[in-house]
Parts: structure tokens; sequence; C-alpha cells
């Protein structure tokens, strides 16, 4: 099938999808839409790989996210198995989660060391692997650059990546940019203005398209369980913000898409 849209990060392995998951699948393929999907722990991770092997326009990122499965202890030697398979494209969601930090401070900052450590062994699988990595960072944007800056100057172009799901500012943005990396959208920029000012200021080659599924599906299906198919919305809305002629927006976030992740556009 050809790809006409990349959502470039949703979760379509977990329980939400058991009863209809191919159902799914059948309206991703009919929109066009293909998929990296995005595990949080090993299991995740596995089942990615899995969905991808099975489907062509779907691949996998393979990683432990900071904050979703805090009892699994990093297996390197596991994890470099999973991105040996040809349908992993990235490592990750890995970063780091500092909102709502449960706890007395003592204990915030254990589980922020403890975030750092796991973080730090990905950048280095992604690094050894040359992959991309799939950043997840949320109240803590500071802290990872000041992570990957000196990554930056040991491992030259084989630290790059995309921020998924960016909620910082056009300085962030482009702090990030300038490190190799490009930022995604969800669907939460079809109902939330706020995100406006930096989607028009970061260059049309450092932008991605996402969804998040199941979370944050856009208008009009907001509120309902989100999907990759949905993916056509952010495009659109990406577009709008922007100004642009929505075909060659598109056209563009796929070569996006392509440089990044290296997926092949069928
Ligand atoms: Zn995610």
């Amino acid at each position: 099938m050809a790809i006409k849209y990349i959502d470039i990060h949703s979760h379509l392995q977990i329980s939400e999808y058991d009863s209809d998951r191919e159902v799914v699948l059948m309206r991703m393929r009919e929109a066009g839409v293909g998929t990296i999907v995005v595990g949080v722990d090993y299991e995740s991770s596995r089942q990615a790989v899995e969905l991808a092997e099975k489907n062509e326009n779907i691949y996998a990122c393979i990683g432990l996210h900071p904050k979703d499965n805090t009892t699994e202890v990093f297996d390197t030697e596991a994890y470099r198995k999973l991105v040996q398979n040809p349908k992993v494209v990235a490592v990750g969601e890995c970063g780091l989660d500092f909102f709502r930090l449960e706890g007395d401070s003592g204990k915030v900052e254990e589980i922020k060391a403890q975030q750092k450590k796991l973080f730090i062994q990905q950048i280095n699988l992604a690094i050894e692997m040359d992959n991309p990595l799939m950043l997840h960072c949320r109240d803590a944007y500071r802290e990872v650059l000041d992570i990957l800056i000196p990554y930056k100057k040991q491992a030259g172009e084989k630290l790059r990546g995309n921020v998924h799901f960016f909620a910082g500012d056009v300085a962030t943005a482009r702090e990030f940019i300038q490190l190799g990396f490009t930022v995604s959208f969800t669907g939460v920029i079809t109902f939330a203005r706020n995100y406006d000012e930096v989607i028009r200021s970061i260059p049309l080659e450092s932008i991605l398209s996402e969804t998040d599924a199941p979370f944050v599906a856009p208008v009009p299906y907001r509120g309902k369980r989100n999907e990759p198919a949905y993916v056509t919305e952010v495009v659109k809305k990406l577009a709008e913000i922007r100004g642009e002629d929505v075909e060659k927006f598109r056209i563009q976030l796929l070569e996006n898409a392509r440089r990044v992740f290296g997926v092949a556009l069928l």
C-alpha cells in the first residue's frame, strides 16, 4: 500500500485495541496511513515489533518510558536484540518526566536520578546501534537538553531523533533542532491554540505528525479513543496553522519521517 500520511507515534499494541485492532488497521490502510508503534516497556516493545512484522505500514520503536513501568530494570542486552529487527526504527519512548512527582523532597530527587540513569542507558544504546531516539519529555526540557548537549559533542550525527508531543516554547524547539532533533505534534493542536506560535516558527524539515493514540484524539473525534488514521486531521491542522498547501505539506512530512526514521515510503 502507498503511505500518504505518517503517524510517527502511536500505541496500537495496547489492550485498548484488542477487541477491534483489525478494524483499526483496515481504517489505516484505507486512509493510506502508516505508523510507528511505540513501546513503553519490554513487553509493549516486543508487541510493537510483532505488530510491525505483520503489517507493512507499521514500524516499531522500542524502549522504557521514564514513568510508565518503574518496576522494570532496563536490560540493555534484551533491548539490543529487539533493535536488530529490521522494522525497529527508533529507541524509546525514553526521556525525563518530572510532571507531578509524588513523595517528599528526598524521594523526588531519587526518582529524578533514576530517570536520568535510565535515559542515559537508552541514549547509549541508540548511539551504539545508530538509531534515532523517540523522546518523551515532560516538565524537563532543560534537563533533557543538558544531558543531550555533551553527547552531541562525542556522538555527532549518531545522536538524533524526535521530541514527541512537543509542548515547549520556540527557544526550546530551536535548541532541539540545533542538536539534530525534529519535534512532533498530536491532535491537541486541533483544539488548543497555545501551540500555534511554535508550530509556525519551526523549519518545514523539522516537523512531524503523530497521534499518541489511544490518547488525545483530534477534533472531530475529541474525547473518543484515538487511532493512527486520525493523523490526517493533525496534518490538515498543522498545514492550516502554518498557511501551507496541505498536499505539499503532507509530502514534506513523509520526507521528514523518512529522513529521521528511515521508514520506507511504500
Ligand atoms: Zn507515547
